[in-house]
């Protein structure tokens, strides 16, 4: 049996008195797509946040490409307890694209591809280069590589930045709702981006409310309800024949 990208077991993450996750459980094999669903303010950006440690969720287990992490419970707030170098090694495994892209904007489109590998990974500054320019062409951005992010559209700022973390060759690629800041004719270009990465057999969690890119490029869909997952499956089930009420009740307020 091969081992998963990514396996978390039973996160707990609050905010003082707000329980925000209260237990959750993934496991994502390799060149899994999980769509992950849910209202706004149930806990699906937390969760991604505490995948990659930028939140420190108080209890919960996480194997990333088969290297378990210690969680220090004790240090609620910050992760001083933990083995810096074993965050700094988790983090090279997971790329994250956020909503609002995050790019640097002094930096172009090329720098800001190259500079992860080159100061996280240390690799030579050519091989950098020449590997950013692949994952552009992929992307479809090989002509904006001298650009800066304000030369950019949201559609290719956003491109940019999914360059970016593939730049770091993760095992696991986590977007937080990655269209939802652009325009509604720059949507289908980025999506069309993660679909050809879900076709390459990419492992990716997928913040989103794009019910086609659920549908159709997920292998799984998670429903998040108040800190927890309502409902878990393959598309084509969950979308036709939901079995927690509360899914039913979101698809039905997306469908009416
Ligand atoms: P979602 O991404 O599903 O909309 P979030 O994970 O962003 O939900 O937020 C879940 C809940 O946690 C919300 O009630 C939000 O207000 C709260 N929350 C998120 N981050 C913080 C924080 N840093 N401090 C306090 N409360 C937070
Ligand atoms: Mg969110």
């Amino acid at each position: 049996m091969s081992v998963p990208s990514l396996e978390i077991k039973n996160f707990h993450k609050r905010f003082g008195e707000l329980e925000v996750l209260k237990g959750v459980s993934i496991t994502a094999n390799k060149g899994d797509v999980i769509a992950i669903l849910g209202s706004s303010g149930s806990g699906k950006s937390t969760l991604l946040r505490c995948i990659n440690l930028l939140e420190m969720p108080e209890e919960g287990d996480i194997s990333v490409a088969g290297e378990k992490i210690h969680l220090d419970q004790k240090s609620k707030k910050s992760n001083k307890g933990m083995d810096k170098k074993q965050i700094d090694r988790l983090r090279t495994h997971l790329g994250m694209v956020f909503q609002g892209f995050n790019l640097w904007p002094h930096k172009t489109v090329l720098e800001n591809v190259i500079e992860a590998p080159i100061h996280v990974l240390k690799k030579p500054k050519a091989a950098c280069i020449e590997e950013a320019k692949t994952i552009l062409e992929k992307v479809g951005l090989n002509e904006r590589a001298d650009y800066y992010p304000s030369q950019l559209s949201g559609g290719q700022k956003q491109r940019v930045a999914i360059a970016r973390a593939l730049a770091m060759n993760p095992d696991v690629l986590l977007f937080d709702e990655p269209t939802s800041a652009l325009d509604p004719e720059l949507v289908g270009e980025v999506l069309r981006v993660m679909q050809n990465l879900a076709e390459e057999g990419r492992t990716m969690l997928v913040v989103t409310h794009e019910m086609g890119f659920a549908r159709e490029v997920a292998s799984r869909v998670i429903f998040m309800h108040q800190g927890q997952i309502e409902e878990d499956g393959c598309p084509s089930v969950v979308f036709d024949n939901p079995t927690s009420p509360r899914f039913k009740q979101f698809l039905s307020n997306i469908y009416k």
